[in-house]
């Protein structure tokens, strides 16, 4: 029997914690389901994409991602409060979100979600991560190659692939 190892084109169960280098985590995966991604298709950053490729299932790893490699870096300008209504109803806004805006030339936007604070909601061109080297605990829960509906549509569907969307 051949271990099986990350690479590209196979479905990944991981649980993650992150920190931003003072050890207070900020998020995890520990309290939910594993993170299932698709490897190779940018489901997530790139810097850790990269440090998971060839890890077995059951390894445990710490990965530094520096922020040219995580979100990017900040273009410095001060998240704008936009009223909630201007956003979906029904949909629960979390900081690290993405919509897409117009801009004042007409052009697309991508706008990321700062801060929920009642009916206002800052926004910023820029992810609140960005700027921000990443420190990453993971554990590789699962690996098993992708269908080849998962390659086309560049994610998984699901732990077992029965996800269908
Ligand atoms: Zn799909």
């Amino acid at each position: 029997m051949t271990s099986q190892t990350v690479s590209d084109n196979h479905v990944i169960q991981i649980h993650y914690s992150l920190h931003l280098g003072d050890s207070e985590v900020i998020d995890s995966s520990r309290e939910r389901e594993p993170l299932v991604y698709l490897h190779g298709a940018s489901n997530i950053v790139p810097g850790l994409e990269r440090q998971i490729t060839d890890k077995a299932v059951g390894e445990k790893f710490s990965a530094v991602v520096p922020a040219a490699e995580g979100y990017g870096e900040t273009d410095g300008a001060t998240p704008q409060p936009v009223d909630r209504n201007n956003f979906p109803e029904g949909v629960e806004l979390d900081a690290g979100m993405a919509f897409q805006a117009e801009g004042p030339d007409g052009e697309d936007l991508t706008l990321w979600i700062h801060e929920v604070q009642d009916d206002q909601v800052f926004v910023a061109t820029h992810h609140p991560l960005a700027g921000k080297d990443l420190h990453f605990d993971i554990e590789v829960i699962g690996i098993r190659a992708a269908t080849e509906d998962e390659v086309a549509h560049g994610h998984p569907h699901g732990p077992d692939g029965d996800q269908v969307h």
